[in-house]
């Protein structure tokens, strides 16, 4: 027969009373026992947090809220600027979708966000995380918010042995289960911050945790080995070549804009070639040259892990004049200066310096296109 899971008493109290006193102060955060943070600044750090880290996050969040102090702000801001404020945070169809939510917000309902659940679900980009954290967060709604961090203290209080991600479902009823009426947004925060600073991935600090006398997986030495996660599939490899085309004058880089679908889309890139699952010869990889020129196959390589795979990248040096570069589509900018996602700063630290004889380089790309 199989053992029946025991379900320790709520653990919400204990929660609740530990994030009065350790809660992390976070620039959208309001303290507890304040009123609740704004929903433009509760959504905005919400989405920005999804897939990346608080310290990353911070720089942006507050660049957003300086460019773009309310939601109606945010949806009059050009598409283009939004995307370029949003460089080197990731995953870029955020960013697209953050700027059709706030549209939405604006146009749609007066600049104010929906103040429940469902309603925030029917926004764009808005998925069941996010519209929880928001109506809990900012509206004090107790719905059942399930994060990483939250996921992970859930398995392990409640010895949930089940793999992921088919162990969602039931840590979503022991969200639901757990979440207090009174101080849910508290309480989900609170749950965030255990994750991120007691009940961590690796070597929990379980006698510093409120919850270490109800947790199931301390109690059996599991905990460490909790959530358990499917192993994983080796990630593909696929390889490319960027053309760094400097202006000769003042070593301006060629970039051009992304289309608007797909990876990355919309951002501003480095032309390169097609990336594939295997190497590219030089010779080849001309074919794919933003135009004719001498092109230097450059001695070092850099590599870019996106979620579903690694990019290694080899890069070529050309140089044109100010009257060629005029001829050329795409836009014309400093390295340091271009807003850029990190993979196209990686291709652009391939560069060598404007001084660093051509000689340096391993070997000469062929002119190959007229
Ligand atoms: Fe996590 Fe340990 Fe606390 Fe259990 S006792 S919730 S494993 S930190």
């Amino acid at each position: 027969m199989p053992k029946a899971r025991v379900h320790p008493p709520h653990i919400a109290a204990l929660v609740l009373d530990w994030y009065d006193r350790h809660h992390r102060s976070l620039p959208w955060r309001s303290p507890p026992g304040t009123p609740p943070p704004e929903p433009y600044r509760v959504w905005l750090s919400e989405v920005m947090l999804q897939q990346t880290t608080v310290p990353a996050v911070k720089p942006y969040f507050e660049k957003f809220l300086n460019l773009w102090p309310s939601v109606r702000d945010l949806a009059n801001a050009p598409v283009d600027q939004v995307m370029e404020a949003w460089a080197g945070l990731g995953y870029y169809a955020r960013a697209r979708n953050l700027h059709k939510c706030a549209k939405a917000v604006s146009e749609q309902h007066g600049g104010v966000f929906p103040n429940n659940e469902a309603g925030l679900l029917e926004l764009p980009g808005i998925g069941p995380y996010t519209a929880a954290a928001i109506a809990a967060i900012a509206f004090d709604e107790p719905a059942a918010v399930l994060d990483g961090n939250i996921e992970r203290v859930l398995a392990r209080v409640f010895a949930v042995e089940t793999t992921l991600p088919q162990a969602r479902p039931e840590l979503r009823k022991l969200a639901a289960q757990e979440t207090p009426q009174k101080r849910p947004g508290d309480f989900a925060q609170g749950m965030m911050d255990l994750g991120a600073t007691v009940c961590t991935p690796k070597s929990p600090d379980c006698l510093l945790c409120p919850l270490q006398a109800r947790c199931e997986g301390f109690k059996r030495s599991i905990a460490e080995t909790l959530p358990r996660k499917a192993a994983k599939a080796a990630r593909p490899v696929r390889h490319t070549i960027a053309f760094l085309l400097q202006r000769a004058e003042d070593g301006a880089v060629l970039l051009r804009r992304r289309p608007p679908k797909g990876l990355l889309g919309g951002m501003l890139e480095v032309p390169s070639a097609p990336w594939r699952d295997t190497p590219w010869a030089s010779g080849a990889a001309l074919e794919h040259a933003p135009t004719e020129t001498d092109w230097l196959m450059l001695n070092g390589d850099a590599v870019h892990v996106f979620t579903h795979f690694e990019l290694r990248i080899g890069a070529m040096l050309g140089r044109v004049t100010a009257r060629e570069a005029a001829k050329l589509d795409g836009q014309w900018q400093q390295p340091q200066e271009a807003a850029l996602p990190t993979v196209m700063k990686k291709m652009l630290g391939l560069l060598p310096s404007m001084d660093e004889p051509k000689s340096t380089k391993s070997r000469r790309g062929g002119r190959v296109r007229s």
